[in-house]
């Protein structure tokens, strides 16, 4: 089998390319043609020699993903299902906003925490990402986006920060199907593909990783990569946070907090963002909210209140827009930023925690294709 390049990060492309005897230079000169050109011909690798490419072409190759399928929202929002072997799909989505576009991209193939209210949780979990499969999502998204740029859709080609090549994704966040936290190496591997500057140049503030809370491994993100970071709460007590999210009963909430300030000393912005997904009267009433302002008190943080998307058979339904609103006030008036996430890609399921993909559940030995049932339901 031919060696995947996507695997690599740079130093151990350049380990690699040492095993073959060649310089450290020319791993980068490699690096760059696939990363920032989104090359994965050999042959257009010019500056190299030939003799180079004719053994790179025997042993090698850039193998992301394969695109299963491609869905363009109405609101220029992009979702891609990738296909990752025997049955199953993950998906990526992208969010072109004015002033960036956002990735959200896989860690894993379904995933094992089993968060009652999230679609990618009920299908159980399969396996973790790859590094290619992880930055392949990357690398395949700023070349179709490219490709539709030219083809005269309203994609902007910026760079991420001074000096890094102009792309459509100028913003990854790892929200994506599974916990990126649970799959430690991988992610973080591929996440500093995205931070290299002979690839994609990406400021550690504009690589987001969203967690649950998997606290002992939260210590060593702040410690190996810290990125800015987003924190699933989604409840202001232990006792509805255990039932709604099982994870709670590992790391409870103070723990958790506690490990968030923690972060904050290494983390590339001053404050975290606390994901809360409301969910019609379990988690959004007026006392919940004052419970949550009370928690927070001294956690520098932001909030980020997401209407839930609902999926068959979850149990649970979408706050009703009064109440969305009243809750933020609340958190507002005791001096929060808290914002309502937008919906994005509404016609073709692209909301975060929507991307179901299909997972054939390896843990539980059954095929659950909740995308499917989705679509034929409506
Ligand atoms: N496992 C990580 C990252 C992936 S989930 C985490 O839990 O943070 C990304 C975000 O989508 C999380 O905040 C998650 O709680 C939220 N989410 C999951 N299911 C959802 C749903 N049905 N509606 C709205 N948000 C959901
Ligand atoms: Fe896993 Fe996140 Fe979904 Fe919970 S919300 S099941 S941690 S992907």
């Amino acid at each position: 089998m031919r060696t995947n390049l996507l695997d690599f990060t740079l130093p151990a492309l350049t380990e690699w390319f040492a095993s073959l005897g060649e310089k450290p230079f020319r791993a980068r000169q490699v690096f760059r043609w696939v990363h920032q050109r989104g090359v994965a011909d050999f042959d257009a690798m010019t500056d190299l020699a030939k003799s180079l490419r004719e053994k790179l072409k025997e042993i090698a190759e850039i193998r992301p993903p394969e695109i299963l399928s491609e869905h363009r929202s109405a609101d220029g929002t992009v979702k891609w299902l990738f296909d990752v072997g025997i049955g199953n799909g993950i998906e990526s989505v992208f969010i072109p906003e004015d002033d960036r576009g956002t990735l959200c991209v896989s860690s894993q193939v379904g995933c094992a925490l089993d968060c009652g209210f999230c679609s990618t949780g009920r299908q159980g979990f399969n396996r973790d990402l790859s590094v290619s499969e992880i930055v392949g999502q990357l690398w395949v998204a700023n070349r179709r986006l490219e490709e539709m740029a030219r083809e005269g859709m309203p994609y902007r080609l910026e760079a991420s920060s001074e000096g890094a090549t102009p792309k459509p994704v100028t913003n990854v966040v790892m929200m994506g199907m599974g916990e990126p936290l649970n799959n430690f190496d991988n992610v973080v591997a591929a996440m500093s593909v995205m931070l290299d500057d002979n690839a994609y140049g990406l400021s550690r503030r504009r690589v987001t990783l969203s967690t649950s809370g998997v606290v002992h491994k939260l210590r060593r993100l702040k410690e190996t990569l810290p990125v800015a970071l987003a924190v699933s709460l989604h409840a202001p007590d232990d006792e509805l946070r255990s039932r709604i999210m099982p994870i709670n009963r590992s790391y409870p909430i103070a723990e958790l907090l506690e490990a968030c300030k923690d972060y904050l000393e290494a983390a590339p912005r001053d404050f975290i963002t606390f994901e809360y997904v409301l969910l019609d009267g379990v988690n959004d009433t007026p006392a919940h909210a004052r419970a949550l302002a009370k928690l927070l008190r001294d956690v520098p943080c932001k909030l980020n209140l997401i209407p839930f998307n609902p999926f068959p058979e979850s149990g649970f339904a979408r706050s009703k827009p009064e109440a969305v609103a009243r809750f933020r006030d609340i958190l507002v008036e005791a001096g929060y930023v808290a914002t309502i996430r937008r919906t994005r890609g509404d016609d073709i399921d692209a909301a975060c925690g929507q991307l179901a993909g299909q997972v054939v559940n390896r843990m539980k030995k059954r095929t659950v294709r909740i995308h499917k049932a989705h679509r034929e339901a409506a």
